[in-house]
């Protein structure tokens, strides 16, 4: 994909904290790993469950946080950026700065694709007025950050959506993150990441995640909703295929991730399904192929799917 030349979305707020942000989530993590160690693992998740007032999404989530202590993933390998006393994150280093105009060109063709699909109206119905598309605002931070509706974060969660004060908070280190760590390197990848979390955007508007499929467990709900985003994310990359010259390497590169970050493959095949939260690796391929494929947001229903056809 090329990003060189286009359009860079306004819609973006840097974060940069100094070291605070970074002292404040060290902190953070460490007072999750001693309560873990005291509650025991699943008396963290109860206690986090019953802190549900923090109701936000990304491809990760707490939970798979939590997963990856659990099932040896690497708890505090999250990598920092530095930002220095009063400096902004995006000028900590180049690195940085290319991932901040990476991430803000991502957004503004989301910004343009998502506009002329509401106005066309192709959109799943559920029963809310869309009306005309609301770009959400990317918010960049270092280490961790203080939302205006969902709470505090660290990037221990991974990059999320917030729909109370509709922003998207992405910690660029991440990018690193996924390269190392999840072995889902490159550019579209990275894209497809933003992509996602802009899908729980659009599912804000539509009313998707008011949706609860009569019988299911929060769990199952769950995974219906990061599925769609993840189509969500697919129609994107369809609809800016020809004006980011996305190809098939790209494709290939989207999907590898989708693969990573599967629940079974996140958790090496240690969780039963029961407790999945955003699908299978091949549920995720598939979803995202899905959107990408049609082009149409309105084969991303995922909540008029039986469960086991997911
Ligand atoms: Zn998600």
């Amino acid at each position: 994909m090329r990003t060189d030349g286009h359009r860079r979305s306004d819609n973006f707020e840097d974060r940069g904290s100094g070291a605070g942000g970074a002292v404040g989530a060290g902190l953070g993590a460490g007072v999750l790993f001693a309560i873990i160690r005291r509650i025991g693992i699943r008396g963290t998740l109860i206690a986090i469950v019953a802190l549900a007032g923090i109701y936000f999404f990304n491809p990760f989530g707490i939970r798979d946080a939590v997963f990856g202590a659990l099932f040896g993933g690497v708890p505090g390998q999250t990598q920092t950026t530095s930002t220095g006393e009063g400096g902004t994150v995006c000028d900590s280093s180049p690195g940085a700065t290319q991932a901040c105009d990476f991430s803000r060109v991502v957004l503004a063709s989301t910004e343009d694709v998502w506009g002329a699909q509401f106005q066309q109206g192709r959109l799943p119905n559920y029963g809310a007025q869309a009306g005309n598309y609301q770009a959400p605002t990317l918010v960049v931070y270092a280490g961790g950050v203080q939302t205006e509706g969902c709470g505090g974060a660290s990037s221990e969660v991974g990059p999320f959506y917030c729909p109370g004060d509709r922003k998207l908070y992405i910690d660029p280190s991440f990018y690193q993150v996924m390269e190392t760590r999840l072995q889902a390197a490159g550019d579209f990848a990275q894209a497809y990441v933003v992509a996602h979390e802009v899908g729980h955007h659009v599912q804000n508007l539509i009313g998707a995640t008011q949706m609860q499929v009569r019988g299911e467990s929060a769990n199952e709900t769950s995974v219906r909703v990061e599925l769609q985003a993840d189509c969500f994310a697919g129609v994107w990359g369809h609809t800016a295929q020809a004006s980011l010259q996305i190809d098939e390497a790209d494709l290939r590169e989207a999907l590898n991730a989708a693969h990573q970050i599967g629940d079974d493959t996140l958790t090496q095949g240690r969780a039963d399904e029961s407790q999945f939260t955003h699908g299978s690796s091949a549920q995720r391929m598939r979803w995202f192929r899905r959107g990408f494929d049609s082009g149409d947001a309105r084969q991303c229903d995922t909540f008029n799917v039986p469960g086991n056809q997911l």
